[in-house]
C-alpha cells in the first residue's frame, strides 16, 4: 500500500490478502503512536513541519495542504478497504469529483448513468459544460447503451450503482471491459455501497469516488470525499490536483471518518438487516405503489446485486398512490424518521428526492418521478422504525 507524497504510516495491517474488511478498517494506516503507545491516530494540527536542511523535511511532511499525518492514516485505511494501492481524501464529495474530472479536456465527453446524484450531474452539466466538456446521460442498466453513445472523445464513463434514488443496480464488471476495449475509463461513485459491500477497482474500475459524509463517517457530523485508484496516471493527476486546487478535509474532518469507518462493518450489516424489514412492510402496504430495493427480486439488477454485492444496503424508495402530494404528506409525516437530506448515518432519514437532493435535476433526463420517496435506513430499533412508517403512511 502506497499512498503519495510524505511517510505514509503504514501500520502492517494494509493488504486485503492478508486481513480482513472489519481489521483492516481497525488497524490499516493506524500504527500505535510511536512515542506513546496510543492505539487512536492523533489529529495532527501542525500546519508545517520541521526540515533538517533545506528541502529535507524530517518525516517527509513539509506543509498541511500537501500531505499530513491523520490524512496520511485516513488514506492509506480507505485504500486498503477499496482494494487500491492510492487514495486522495478530499473536503467534500463534490470536490473529490471535481478534482477527478480536471483530468479532462474541452471537447473531451463524458457518459453518465441517467440516475444519479443530482449534484454530480449539476457538476458536470453546469460547471464542466462551461469548459466545453460535453456528457450524455444513459441507461448504464443497457451496456449496449455505451457503445451506441460512444465518439471518438469519449474519456470517461461515470456510474453509480446502486443508482440514487431508484436503487438501479449495473454490472460494474461488464460496463469496466466495455469502457476499457472502447479505451476509455471507468469512475464508480461507491457512496450508496461502501467498500464493505462491494470493492469496484476488484471489479474492474479505474476509480471509485466517495461521499464520505454518508456511510463512511457515518454519524452526520462531518463532510468529506474521497478517490482510490490503481491507475498510474490518475495517481498522478490527483497528486497535483489535491495540492495545487487545496480542496483538502482538515486534520479533525479525516480523523472523524477514520472514527466512522471502524463501525463502518457493523453499522452495514444492521442498516441492511433494518431496510429488508421495511421492504417487506412497504411491499404489502396499499398506499404504495412501487419499492426500489436492489434485495427484491422484481429488481431489474437483482441477480447483478447478488454477485457483486455482499448485502443490499440500507437505502429504499417507494412510490406512492396518489403523487406527489402525498408523498410529501408521509415525508413530513414521521416522527422517527427525520424530513432531511442526506443519507448513510445511524438516524433514519426520509425525503422527496424530487424536491429535495434531486431539485438540480428537474427538466434533465435524470428527472425523478413525483411520487417518489426516498428513506435512508438508519440502526434504530427496527419496531420503532415499522410503527413511524405505518402511522406516517395512515395519516397520508
Ligand atoms: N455522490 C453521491 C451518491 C451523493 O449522494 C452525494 C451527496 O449526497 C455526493 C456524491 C456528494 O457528496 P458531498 O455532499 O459530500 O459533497
Amino acid at each position: 500500500m502506497k499512498t503519495h507524497g510524505g511517510d505514509p504510516l503504514l501500520s502492517g495491517f494494509e493488504n486485503p490478502e492478508e486481513f480482513g474488511f472489519e481489521t483492516r478498517a481497525i488497524r490499516a494506516g493506524q500504527p500505535h503512536d510511536s512515542r506513546t503507545g496510543g492505539v487512536v491516530t492523533p489529529i495532527a494540527l501542525s500546519t508545517t513541519f520541521a526540515q533538517d536542511s533545506v528541502g529535507e523535511p524530517k518525516f517527509g511532511y513539509e506543509y498541511a495542504r500537501t500531505g499530513n499525518p491523520t490524512r496520511h492514516a485516513y488514506e492509506a485505511c480507505l485504500a486498503s478497504l477499496e482494494c487500491a494501492q492510492y487514495g486522495f481524501g478530499f473536503s467534500s464529495g463534490m470536490a473529490a469529483e471535481d478534482s477527478l474530472l480536471r483530468f479532462l479536456k474541452p471537447n473531451d465527453k463524458i457518459l453518465l448513468g441517467d440516475d444519479a446524484y443530482g449534484g454530480s450531474f449539476r457538476l458536470i452539466d453546469k460547471i464542466y459544460g462551461q469548459n466545453k466538456i460535453v456528457h450524455e446521460a444513459i441507461d448504464l442498466s443497457e451496456p449496449d447503451s455505451i457503445k451506441k453513445a460512444w465518439t471518438e472523445e469519449t474519456k470517461i464513463v461515470w456510474l453509480e450503482t446502486p443508482t440514487n434514488p431508484l436503487l438501479n443496480v449495473v454490472d460494474i464488471k461488464k460496463i469496466s471491459e466495455i469502457t476499457h476495449e472502447l479505451g476509455g475509463l471507468l469512475i464508480v461513485d461507491n457512496t450508496f455501497a461502501t467498500p464493505y459491500l462491494q470493492t469496484p477497482i476488484s471489479l474492474g474500475a479505474d476509480a471509485v469516488v466517495h461521499s464520505a459524509t454518508k456511510y463512511l463517517g457515518g454519524h452526520s457530523d462531518v463532510v468529506g470525499g474521497f478517490v482510490a485508484t490503481n491507475n498510474e496516471s490518475l495517481v498522478e493527476h490527483l497528486s497535483f490536483t489535491q495540492n495545487a486546487v487545496g480542496a483538502v478535509p482538515s486534520p479533525f474532518d479525516c480523523y472523524l471518518v477514520l472514527r466512522g469507518i471502524k463501525t463502518l462493518a457493523v453499522r452495514m450489516d444492521r442498516h441492511c438487516e433494518n431496510a429488508k424489514t421495511i421492504v417487506a412492510l412497504l411491499n404489502e402496504h396499499p398506499k404504495v405503489k412501487q419499492v426500489f430495493y436492489p434485495g427484491l427480486s422484481s429488481n431489474k439488477g437483482h441477480n447483478i446485486a447478488k454477485e457483486q454485492m455482499k448485502d443490499f444496503g440500507g437505502m429504499v424508495s417507494f412510490s406512492v398512490h396518489g403523487g406527489r402530494k402525498t408523498a410529501e404528506k408521509v415525508s413530513a409525516s414521521t416522527k422517527v424518521f427525520t424530513l432531511a437530506e442526506s443519507l448513510g448515518a445511524v438516524e433514519s432519514l426520509i425525503e422527496h428526492p424530487g424536491a429535495m437532493t434531486h431539485a438540480s435535476v428537474v427538466g434533465s433526463p435524470l428527472e425523478v418521478p413525483e411520487d417518489l420517496i426516498r428513506i435512508s435506513v438508519g440502526i434504530e430499533l427496527i419496531d420503532d422504525l415499522v410503527t413511524d412508517l405505518e402511522q406516517a403512511l395512515s395519516v397520508a
